[in-house]
């Protein structure tokens, strides 16, 4: 299909998109890599009256380190988080759930504000965020307000930011000793069961764990009965195991649809948090 007539306009800045976003009175949409917002567009889903045109905005994209905290510009690709050696080398969980992501295409265009803001139910980057605990910063025109990632996903295709606000990147401290592990569907490759799992290991026990699952619920969610069962715990296979168990009991609600029946995704809970667990112990 046809979508229906828009304007367009490019952003030269945040404070430009901000305000660009609050004359379009709740018209306006941001469009960063387009690979959600223009296919909503294309069946009619979405029908902004204007696009506000974020690719060019300088300093929006990249992975830096700043104070011992790793922030990633909202207009940096899949790609580039993915092939990032700052993050392969100080928090691979995050580049390896951006290189799980699609096909080259979409890494190549997609962006990490993008998936953030569209909030996707099977997106791998929200379980990714949940086990680094990230806090994701955005701007609106009250200025600045900084969330942690486990109070931004509220919903389906749900977060907690305004029509008027822009995302503007994340940063978390960066930890080592996590992985991603995710059930692919063979088509789009969106997660029909997606677990990050990171461990902080000390003295010869597990101190704390935040595990962060995607596929499975209307948005991603921490497994905390799996994040209890492992604290205090030796960092061992057996530890792992029975703190996976946990998993699927944990989540009431468990999506069914054409790529998967609940059951099954409930099957595949427990397996996918073990070895993203399993990956991150090795890494400790
Ligand atoms: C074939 C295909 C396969 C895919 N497979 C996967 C997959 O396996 N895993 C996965 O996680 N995703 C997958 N995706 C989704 C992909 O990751 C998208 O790139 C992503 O969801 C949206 O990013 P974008 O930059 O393209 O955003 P856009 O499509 O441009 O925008 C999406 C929404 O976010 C808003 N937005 C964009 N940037 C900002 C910002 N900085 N601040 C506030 N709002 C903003 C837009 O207004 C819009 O509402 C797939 C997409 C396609 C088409």
């Amino acid at each position: 299909m046809i979508p229906t007539a828009f304007d367009y306009q490019r952003a030269s800045s945040l404070d430009d998109a901000v305000a660009k976003l609050k004359a379009a009175g709740g018209d306006g949409k941001l469009l960063a890599g387009g690979h959600s917002l223009v296919p909503l567009m294309k069946l009619r889903l979405s029908e902004p009256k204007l696009l506000i045109d974020i690719a060019r905005i300088p300093g929006l994209s990249g992975v830096r380190e700043k104070d011992g905290r790793i922030e990633i510009g909202a207009g940096t690709t899949h790609a580039e988080v993915a092939s990032s050696a700052l993050l392969r080398e100080r928090c691979p969980v995050v580049a390896e759930a951006a290189a799980e992501i699609g096909d080259p295409q979409v890494r190549n265009r997609g962006t990490l504000g993008g998936s953030l803001a569209h909030a996707d139910p099977s997106a791998d980057y929200p379980a990714a965020m949940l086990a680094v605990d990230a806090e994701i910063h955005v701007k609106g025109p009250k200025g600045w307000r900084a969330l942690k990632a486990g109070n931004f996903f509220l919903d389906l295709f749900t977060v907690d930011l305004a029509p008027d606000e822009i995302i503007a990147g994340v940063q978390f401290v960066p930890v080592k000793s996590a992985a991603y592990a995710k059930l692919h569907q063979r088509a789009s490759h969106f997660a029909i069961v997606g677990v990050a799992a990171a461990l902080d290991v000390e003295g010869g026990a597990i101190r704390s764990a935040r595990v962060g699952l995607t596929g499975a619920g209307t948005h991603a969610v921490r497994l905390s009965s799996v994040e209890r069962a492992l604290a205090g715990k030796p960092p061992s296979t057996k530890t792992i195991e029975d703190a996976a168990q946990q998993a699927a009991v944990e989540i009431e609600q468990v999506n069914s649809d054409i790529h998967a029946s609940a059951e099954y995704r409930r099957a595949m809970i427990p397996v996918f948090t073990r070895r993203a667990l399993a990956g991150a112990l090795a890494r400790v």
